[in-house]
């Protein structure tokens, strides 16, 4: 196929032809807003251990944040739409999706499902402009694949409530202008409340030394006697199921962008493999490396096309969290045997920043990790399956 653009190359089966004009507009814009002001930058983020706060407002400007969400300043896009800004933004890198998958899934769609007319008026503008930022405060040190099983407490208190415990592992707790902190309130039933930056008793402590997930804050909360009004709890989320729901919508957008981590990584290591030489002929002339590029062209197109058919689910509305769970345990564990075999073909030269690979790999080492571990999708999966939950043995 004589493709100029490696992108189209990459396309092999067109998937992309399924989108809808305006679904391929979105992609055509967030791309370029990725090659011109993230790729740039993205190594020195990387290396720096920031995110570029800078382009926060811009992925406002463009509708990139709750896009899948109507009304209140929201761009109400479709589900597909939101998957292939995740996919585009990801292609950046993983850091760079995150961003967009926490603000829109994990805080503002609560907001805008489970919040009051108040919540929603004062958060969600601000949020979808990229003016204000959020995190969500489900993990914490002991309980992270169990999240039912948190510690943490909200306790009813004249005017409010008193938050304790802790959270780990929170994207952008460090930057965030609101935590949505879930707790467990009087003992009994998980609840989300909203926490304000600067409110006393409420501590992000920055985690450092992460060698995946660089260009993206991770920090822990520290909740000590923190007292929030009665109106910063959201009244219609009630129990498990509502940060569940929540991650039901990231995992979504992870899928798609896992595809855009492995569509980087193959772009460059064909680039690289047509120019090096090695026995006197490109490396890429090799029977054996050919068949690397086959096989991942191969994983490449078959998440595709489950991202592409996921995405169709949600915006039908007919999908139920164990798709979610299918294409997003698939997806990864197919960007990081992408990513793993694109740093090979780069040689000595892929364990350097000069090349995209192995960052890659790296922050899918969390992305496998994160909104349910790629194990944890197989449990999802091996109840809906059998009908049998196997969780705890
Ligand atoms: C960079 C990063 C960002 C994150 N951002 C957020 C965020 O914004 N908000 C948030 O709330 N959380 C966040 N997390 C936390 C993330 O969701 C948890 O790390 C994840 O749920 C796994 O929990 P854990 O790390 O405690 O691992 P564990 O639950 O301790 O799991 C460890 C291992 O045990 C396996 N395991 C656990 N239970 C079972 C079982 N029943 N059967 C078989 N195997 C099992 C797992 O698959 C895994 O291999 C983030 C994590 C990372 C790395």
């Amino acid at each position: 196929m004589a493709h100029a653009s490696p992108y189209t190359a990459m396309d092999f089966y067109d998937v992309d032809a399924l989108l809808t004009e305006e679904d391929r507009i979105v992609r055509d814009t967030v791309r370029s807003f990725v090659d011109a002001e993230i790729l740039p930058d993205i190594r020195r983020h990387f290396r720096d251990g920031t995110f570029p706060l800078d382009l926060i407002p811009r992925f406002g400007e463009m509708g990139l944040l709750g896009s899948q969400l109507e009304g209140y300043g929201c761009a109400g896009m479709s589900y597909t739409a939101y998957g292939v800004i995740c996919r585009e933004m990801e292609r950046g890198d993983s850091g760079a999706r995150s961003f967009c998958s926490v603000q829109s899934s994990l805080v503002m769609y609560p907001i805008h499902r489970y919040g009051s007319e108040e919540q929603k008026r004062k958060w969600l503008p601000e949020m979808a402009a990229g003016r204000k930022i959020g995190c969500f405060g489900l993990t914490e040190p002991d309980f992270g694949s169990n999240p039912g099983g948190m510690a943490t407490t909200a306790k009813t208190v004249k005017g409010g409530f008193v938050l304790n415990g802790n959270k780990y592992w929170i994207t952008n707790a460090s930057i965030a202008d609101l935590s949505l902190v879930w707790a467990r309130l009087d003992g009994g039933t998980i609840r989300g409340f909203l926490v304000e930056k600067g409110t006393k008793g409420c501590t992000p402590e920055e985690i450092r030394g992460k060698y995946s997930l660089r260009a993206s804050d991770t920090s822990g909360i520290v909740l000590e006697d923190c007292f929030v009004p009665s109106d910063a709890i959201l009244p219609e989320g009630v129990g498990l199921k509502a940060p569940l729901s929540c991650l039901d919508s990231a995992r979504y957008g992870i899928a798609w962008g896992a595809v855009g981590a492995a569509q980087a990584c193959f772009d460059e290591a064909l680039r690289y493999a047509k120019t090096r030489i090695q026995f006197d002929r490109p490396i890429a002339s090799f029977q054996l490396v050919q068949n690397k590029f086959a096989e991942m062209l191969t994983w490449i197109t078959s998440a595709q096309l489950q991202a592409w058919r996921l995405g169709r689910l949600w915006d039908e509305g007919t999908h139920e969290p164990a798709h979610t769970s299918l294409a997003k345990r698939h997806n990864v564990e197919m960007a990081l045997k992408v990513g793993r075999t694109c740093r090979d073909i780069l040689g000595a030269s892929g364990i350097t920043e000069e090349y995209a690979a192995l960052r890659h790999v790296l922050n899918l080492e969390s992305v496998i990790t994160y909104e349910g571990t790629h194990d944890i999708h197989g449990l999802i999966l091996g109840e809906r399956i059998t009908g049998i939950p196997a969780f705890k043995g």
